[in-house]
């Protein structure tokens, strides 16, 4: 079959979703230069969609896909001058990322992978793995958009007390939620554990700097797993070393990957390799559901998750 339309895919996507695309359009799996040439570009997290990318595939280009939420890697304002229209899809890793976001929490105040490490090691220690239960405790969350508030949903049914901090939300939608509105100074006082779910824009790079890291209570612990250069790994590092914070839990970094770092090192953190989202049920959503938004822009259909 001859179709119209020819849609990239760069960082690949499930054979379901390859499978529904190429029902109505001929697909190449190839790096973000061939969308010079096609119709339509769907990228995960890995390939950056620059300017240039960009206004090499104008005019045919018109649609630009991304399978997953965080938008970071498309130049939105290259995409808008050019009018190429970025598509994502939202909701896929919702789930998926406040799991993870539990884990790391647990991890953390069980001390589950050094403990898992020194047993691997023949050492049947107990020293130094006394841990804290969560019951009773206060979760901060900065940003109580999806993943925030299903962090909360989670953490509500271990018994923990609920803060967020979110000046784009009215505070009766925070309440209803389950969690008491707070400004960020507030969260960090009294929050044991706080966890970051803002998106990486100009207005929160380094939203936990220095000065707001230094506000947390001595002893409690941060769990960062929204997008790296949100929190200032540096100033989180002196904190650990200071013996002000107690532990941090990691699964995204201001450079990725990062390297053996010292705050990567250091023993009080738990880290992971950007895997929140990785499950199959996240992974198999976010193809499915930005395989049809991508279809429905190049028809000229309503769209329900349209970013620039
Ligand atoms: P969302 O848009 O639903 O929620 C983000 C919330 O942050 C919104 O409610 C918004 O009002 C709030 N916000 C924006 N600026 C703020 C600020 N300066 N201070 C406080 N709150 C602010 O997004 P989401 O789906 O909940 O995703 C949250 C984060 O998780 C994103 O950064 C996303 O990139 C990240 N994420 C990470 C992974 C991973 O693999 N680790 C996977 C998916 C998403």
């Amino acid at each position: 079959m001859v179709h119209a339309w020819r849609i990239v895919v760069a960082d690949g996507m499930t054979d379901d979703a390859l499978a529904r695309l190429r029902q109505q359009a001929e697909v190449v799996e190839a790096g973000v230069e061939a969308a010079a040439g096609a119709d339509a570009l769907i990228v995960r997290g890995r390939s950056r969609v620059t300017a240039e990318v960009l206004a090499a595939g104008r005019p045919r280009l018109r649609v630009v896909g991304r399978a997953g939420v965080g938008v970071d890697n498309i130049d939105l304002e290259a995409a808008r001058r050019l009018d190429v229209v970025v598509v994502h899809a939202p909701l896929a890793a919702t789930i998926s990322v406040a799991e993870h976001t539990l884990a790391l929490m647990l991890a953390l105040v069980r001390h589950v992978p050094a403990a898992d490490a020194g047993l691997r090691r023949g050492e049947w220690g107990k020293a130094g793995l006394e841990g804290r239960e969560l019951f009773g405790k206060t979760l901060g969350l900065v940003g109580f958009g999806r993943v925030g508030r299903a962090v909360g949903q989670r953490a509500a049914a271990l018994g923990m007390r609920l803060l967020a901090f979110d000046p784009l939300l009215p505070a009766d939608a925070i309440r209803q939620a389950g969690a008491q509105p707070v400004d960020l100074d507030t969260l960090l006082a009294e929050s044991d554990v706080v966890s970051v779910h803002v998106p990486l824009e100009a207005s929160t790079r380094h939203l936990l700097g220095a000065a707001e890291l230094g506000r947390m209570r001595p002893g409690a612990q941060l769990i960062h797993t929204s997008r790296g250069g949100i929190v200032d790994e540096e100033a989180l590092l002196h904190s650990l070393e200071a013996g002000r914070l107690a532990g941090a839990a990691l699964d995204v970094f201001e450079t990725e990957p990062p390297g053996r770092t010292g705050l990567i090192a250091h023993p009080a953190v738990v880290v992971t390799p950007h895997i929140a989202a990785q499950t199959a049920e996240a992974q198999a959503r976010a193809s499915a559901d930005i395989a049809a938004e991508v279809l429905a822009a190049l028809r000229g259909d309503p769209l329900r998750w349209r970013v620039a």
